[in-house]
């Protein structure tokens, strides 16, 4: 594509910036208690102030209220059988789509609160577009990181959260991929290495524990709870202290996810994601490697294997455990 050409899809972004990106979209339920249930129970969220009315109102609270982190829950659209987002397209994806930049991956998300949903409360979303980067060659491939703020309000049209939304927009490496068979039962990396994990001060140890082949999970020092994904601080009493405890390894598929898109260097595809229930008690996310997808089910007892990419770089996937 001639430089003349890219500049031109480029600046007709520019130029959309700061206009509405979707229809404002009202949720289709107000806030409501089994939706909270639901939530909490696949995060493995306790908070009592989320789930019990009276403790709700022993910390001060008129009622119980939504956790901040379902802002997103409340309004999302729903994609129809065959994939489309219900409610239509992002403003600017198109067009950066038709410039080649077609593979998409969510990299950052950013949310501010600014008061507690209750039930009751009925949120309206609005999408502008933000801003879209200049070219940037990433570990993905080049491409261009498009930004999206979404703005939650209530039904006095009070503002109640807000939502930086940035994706890459990347082109797809040519025949980087394999199209390997799924189902195999040995650990094995495909050719490309897929991106490290953010490393964040909290959750540190626990890739570097892959390194070692362990599967550490961090226990409060105080209650003895474990707690994942890592925090600074324990959810059930706040303590700040804790030590990587190792577990087993072994678990079972508490719900699961078969991705197809986007397609990750180094990973192979479809490729299910499951959500853990490990035997210690804290749940994991984890890829599943070895089973095919039409095999997982809920339930399934299933144990870590180690694939290295690197010396220092080791993912953990599952594969099925064998009882009995
Ligand atoms: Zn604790």
């Amino acid at each position: 594509m001639s430089q003349v050409r890219s500049q031109d899809w480029l600046s007709k972004v520019r130029a959309m910036v700061g206009q509405e990106a979707l229809p404002p979209q009202t949720a289709a339920d107000p806030v409501n208690l089994p939706m909270i249930r639901r939530w909490c129970e696949a995060m493995g969220d306790r908070t009592p102030a989320f789930l019990d009315e009276q403790a709700a109102v022993r910390s001060g609270r008129a009622s119980v209220v939504a956790p901040p982190a379902m802002l997103f829950a409340w309004t999302m659209s729903h994609f129809s059988p065959d994939g489309e987002r219900e409610g239509g397209t992002l403003l600017g994806l198109d067009l950066v789509d038709a410039a080649g930049f077609t593979s998409v991956v969510a990299t950052n998300v950013e949310e501010e609160y600014f008061r507690e949903l209750r039930c009751g409360d009925l949120i309206t979303q609005r999408v502008t577009l933000d801003g879209i980067s200049d070219e940037k060659k990433t570990g993905l491939g080049v491409g261009h990181f498009v930004t999206y703020r979404y703005e939650f309000s209530d039904q006095r049209g009070e503002l109640v959260g807000r939502t930086i939304f940035r994706v890459l927009k990347f082109r797809p490496p040519a025949k980087a991929k394999e199209a390997a068979p799924v189902a195999a039962d040995a650990p094995r990396a495909a050719k490309a290495s897929p991106p490290r994990p953010p490393m964040t001060k909290d959750g540190e140890f626990f890739w570097a524990g892959f390194v070692e082949r362990k599967l550490l999970v961090r226990q409060c020092g105080q209650c003895g709870r474990l707690h994942h994904p890592p925090g600074p601080m324990c959810p059930e009493c706040n303590s700040l202290e804790w030590t990587p405890r190792e577990c087993s390894g072994r678990g079972t598929i508490h719900s699961f996810v078969v991705m197809h898109q986007p397609q990750i260097p180094g990973h192979q595809y479809p490729l299910p994601v499951a959500l853990i229930d490990l035997e210690e008690g804290a749940r994991i996310v984890a890829n599943l490697q070895g089973i095919a997808p039409d095999k997982v089910r809920i339930g399934l007892p299933v144990e870590v294997q180690y694939v290295e990419y690197e010396k220092d770089f080791v993912l953990p996937a599952f594969r099925e455990r064998r009882t009995g």
